[in-house]
Parts: structure tokens; C-alpha cells; sequence
């Protein structure tokens, strides 16, 4: 078994010699048994470019794998004091599994990242360097989504426009998860109590100083994706649902104008009832008004629901998420 290497602190106490720190990777991790070797090693050879000020603790957050990730990350943690793992008690999906890494985490920084190397972390120490200069996050922007499919693209695309639109606190496209967050950032996001959430749209509402680096994304490294269509969707709808009321709002318009535009048809109608008398046909106008009102108002109540059901979440006060057990670290 390959022993990884890490650069401990050094205790230069020299006047010029930067704090040291701990920069904490957050790595959510779902039946990622195979990844786990080749991301270790790969972040050994990251944390031999990291400036020796800065300590790198890896927190693996096991969502609920059912195959041999926890046993794969857990042979690592005896010779590697820097690995911690925290088990979740079932799949919660990637969104809670983060929230536990921001919990969890000790570093005087964090960063989330895939354990697929999708997120390049050749690019680490230059997010880092940019913290040490002071920006208090710092956003990795793909520059090529090539490694994605089209329809992921498309509907990535479309995503960000319709969340820009609506939302009052836009958020950049084309940056995931991947990024720098300081302390402070860190704990202004764990003051927030929110269960239904899409954190990358908190990384943004937080505000704070940030700055960007620019990388490519690449192909998984191993295995296949774990987010399927209706997982997209449903991130989706949480976070255009969790930031803006627009949706409901439209409705109040939109009743308003189809409410006086029925008054002014009604009283059409009426004149030309007293005036001609009853006029039979007039199946095709009514059924076609019959649809159009029973199709917009079930949509309505669609849009009603949607908010109603995470009320019902948000109300429950269950936790994001049930850790099982810890490991590494002082546990
Ligand atoms: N992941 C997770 N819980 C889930 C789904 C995914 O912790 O329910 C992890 C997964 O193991 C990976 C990261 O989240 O480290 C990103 O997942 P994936 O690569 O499948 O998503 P994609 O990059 O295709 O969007
Ligand atoms: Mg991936």
C-alpha cells in the first residue's frame, strides 16, 4: 500500500516567515472505491508545491457508498495523519455531504473538490497564493466544458441563465464547487440554517472579496457520473427555489391580467346576449377557454406546491444530514 507524503508546517519563526495554516480539501465521495488511490496520489504531489506555511488536512465525507470506499480511504489513514474521514449514514446527496465537510473542517481555508480529478488540482497552489494575497474566495472557472455531454452543457447553460434572471444575487456560470473559501466565509455558511440549498449559490450570496483562476475540465478518472438527469433537475428547482419568490410572484400578474380581460369578455358577452339574444354555438371558444384556465391553473398550483414542499422541509428542522462515524484526525 503507497504511503502519500505530506509536507508538514515548518517552525521557521522568522520575522518574514507567513502564519502557518491548514487549508482543508473537502472531498465528498459516493461509490468512489477506484478514485480514491489515484486522487491521494495526485494530492501528494499537490501539497509538495504548496508553500511549507500551508498544511493540507483531506476530509473525506463518505455519502452512504455501498461499495469499498470507506475501506479504501480508511487503509490510508494510519500513515497519513492528514486524512480524515466522516461516514455518513446513507446517501444525502452531494449538497448535504458538503455541508458536512464545512462543518468538519479545521483549515484556516477550505477548499470543496470531486474526487474524480474533474476539478484540476494542479490549480491548488495558485488559488492558495491568491488567498495568502488576501482574497477571501477564490472561484475556479472552467474554461472547457468539453469533457461533459451536450445535453449536460445545454442544460447547464440554460440553468445559469433562468437562475441569473430570476435570482437577486446572480452567480458565475461555468463555477462548481471548486473554490477557495476563508475561515470567514466557511462560518458565515454554517450560520446559515437552510436544508434546502444549492451551496454554490450561497458561495456567491455571502458577498466577500473573490477572485478567480481559470482551468480545464477534464474526463472522470475513474467510474461513471453519479448525478443523473432528475438529480440535476432537482438541484436545479432547489436552488431557483431557494433564492427568489419570482415564480409565485408572476402569477399575481398574470391572474391580474386574465381577470380583467375575462371581466371585459364577460361584459361583451352579456351586451351582446341582451342585444342579439342567445347565441348556441361557441363549443370551439369555450372548450379552448376551458383548457387554457384548467392548464394555467394546475400549473399554478405546480409552482404552489413546489414552494409549499420545501416549506414542509424547511419546517421539519430534520438535520441535512446523520453522521455515522469519524475517523483519523483526533477521533
Ligand atoms: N457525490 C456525493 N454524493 C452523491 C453524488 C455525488 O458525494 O450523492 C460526489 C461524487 O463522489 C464526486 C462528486 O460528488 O466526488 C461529484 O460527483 P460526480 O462526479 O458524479 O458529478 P459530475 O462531476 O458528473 O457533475
Ligand atoms: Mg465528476
Amino acid at each position: 500500500m503507497s504511503t502519500i507524503k505530506f509536507d508538514l508546517p515548518t517552525n521557521d519563526t522568522s520575522v518574514t516567515a507567513p502564519k502557518n495554516s491548514v487549508l482543508t480539501l473537502i472531498v465528498p465521495v459516493y461509490n468512489e472505491q477506484a478514485a480514491i488511490g489515484p486522487f491521494l496520489d495526485v494530492m501528494a504531489t499537490i501539497s509538495a508545491q504548496m508553500p511549507p506555511s500551508v498544511q493540507t488536512e483531506i476530509l473525506f465525507i463518505n455519502d452512504g457508498s455501498r461499495d469499498g470506499t470507506e475501506f479504501a480511504i480508511r487503509s490510508f489513514i494510519p500513515a497519513n495523519h492528514h486524512i480524515r474521514l466522516v461516514n455518513l449514514s446513507r446517501n444525502f446527496g452531494k449538497e448535504a455531504a458538503l455541508c458536512a465537510g464545512l462543518e468538519h473542517a479545521r483549515g484556516d481555508a477550505v477548499i470543496p473538490i470531486d474526487v474524480d480529478l474533474q476539478d484540476e488540482p494542479g490549480i491548488i497552489p495558485e488559488m492558495v497564493a491568491k488567498w495568502q494575497q488576501g482574497a477571501e474566495i477564490v472561484n475556479a472557472r472552467r474554461s472547457d466544458r468539453s469533457s461533459d455531454s451536450w445535453a449536460k452543457r445545454t442544460m447547464a447553460k440554460a440553468f445559469y441563465r433562468v437562475y441569473n434572471y430570476l435570482s437577486d444575487h446572480p452567480m458565475p456560470s461555468d463555477v462548481g464547487d471548486f473554490r477557495l473559501l476563508d475561515r470567514q466565509v466557511v462560518d458565515v455558511l454554517r450560520t446559515l440554517g437552510e436544508r434546502v440549498r444549492l451551496n454554490k449559490a450561497l458561495f456567491s450570496w455571502v458577498g466577500f472579496k473573490a477572485e478567480e483562476v481559470i482551468f480545464e475540465r477534464k474526463a472522470r478518472s475513474q467510474g461513471h457520473t453519479k448525478m443523473n438527469f432528475w438529480r440535476l433537475w432537482g438541484i436545479a428547482l432547489d436552488g431557483i427555489i431557494g433564492s427568489t419568490i419570482k415564480p409565485l410572484r408572476i402569477w399575481t400578474y398574470l391572474g391580474t391580467i386574465l381577470g380583467i380581460m375575462s371581466l371585459l369578455y364577460a361584459t361583451y358577452i352579456f351586451v351582446s346576449t341582451l342585444w342579439f339574444g342567445v347565441d348556441v354555438p361557441g363549443y370551439a371558444s369555450l372548450i379552448l377557454l376551458i383548457l387554457t384556465f384548467g392548464g394555467l391553473n394546475l400549473f399554478a398550483i405546480g409552482i404552489l406546491g413546489e414552494y409549499i414542499g420545501r416549506i414542509l422541509t424547511e419546517v421539519r428542522e430534520r438535520p441535512m444530514y446523520v453522521v455515522h462515524s469519524t475517523h483519523g484526525g483526533d477521533e
